[in-house]
């Protein structure tokens, strides 16, 4: 599935030669970022990190929460942990899969970024998914959904099937399922279960084992 924001953020450039070099500059550019509001709230923007050389799999979550704006660095809170143990079970490492956000700069309380943080920073997300290319992304819950395919459904209704992010023959299959954050709250509890068979379709279509070990 190809939409206006992919095929102006991602597709229109398919000329430029990307790969993992593309990243220096797009983290430079990222962490002196100013574009939108949340540039005067954070204490640092948090660039992705990870496998930058076609990892087997890109992890996108929303925004950092508290602990990655003063660190740096994503997915190293309560989330974040869930989300390590996840890759683990999947049989990776934190080191061989790329971590991304849709916004680099963590929202006030906590709260959804608004559409034009999303659009400010996509730049910066659709780019480092040219300079990666992962095999496979997993988009963490609605926020990551609907910035990657376009959508204004839930992750429920999302759940179960391949969608694509770019143009046909550059694409990436893109799978959605729920945010650890989520999973970490009483009623995501019993999304858990589902979000491990997620998981597995992924390994499944990047060419890893699926006998490992629900988290
Ligand atoms: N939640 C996210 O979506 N991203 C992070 O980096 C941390 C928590």
């Amino acid at each position: 599935m190809v939409n206006d924001m992919q095929s102006s953020l991602f597709g229109a450039e398919t000329l430029d030669p990307g790969g993992p070099a593309a990243l220096i500059p797009l983290d430079r550019k990222q962490l002196s970022c100013a574009k939108c509001k949340l540039s005067t709230s954070r204490t640092n923007v948090v660039v992705g990190e990870g496998n930058s050389v076609e990892p087997f799999v890109m992890f996108v979550g929303e925004a950092p929460g508290s602990q990655e704006d003063a660190s740096g660095r994503p997915f190293i809170g309560p989330a974040g942990k869930l989300l390590t143990d996840m890759i683990l079970a999947m049989g990776l490492s934190r080191d061989s899969v790329f971590l991304a956000n849709v916004v680099g700069c963590r929202p006030p309380q906590n709260r959804q970024p608004e559409p034009d943080e999303i659009t400010a920073c996509s730049e910066f997300l659709f780019g480092r998914i040219r300079a990666v290319r992962p095999k496979a992304i997993v988009a963490l819950g609605g926020t990551a959904a609907k910035v990657l395919i376009r959508t204004n459904k839930g992750v429920a209704d999302l759940r179960g099937k391949w969608y694509t992010v770019g143009q046909e023959q550059d694409g990436v299959p893109v799978r959605v399922t729920y945010h650890p954050a989520f999973l970490l709250r009483p009623h995501g509890v019993p999304c858990k279960a589902a979000t491990w068979r997620d998981l597995q379709e992924v390994m499944t279509l990047v060419g890893l084992k699926t006998e490992a070990s629900a988290p």
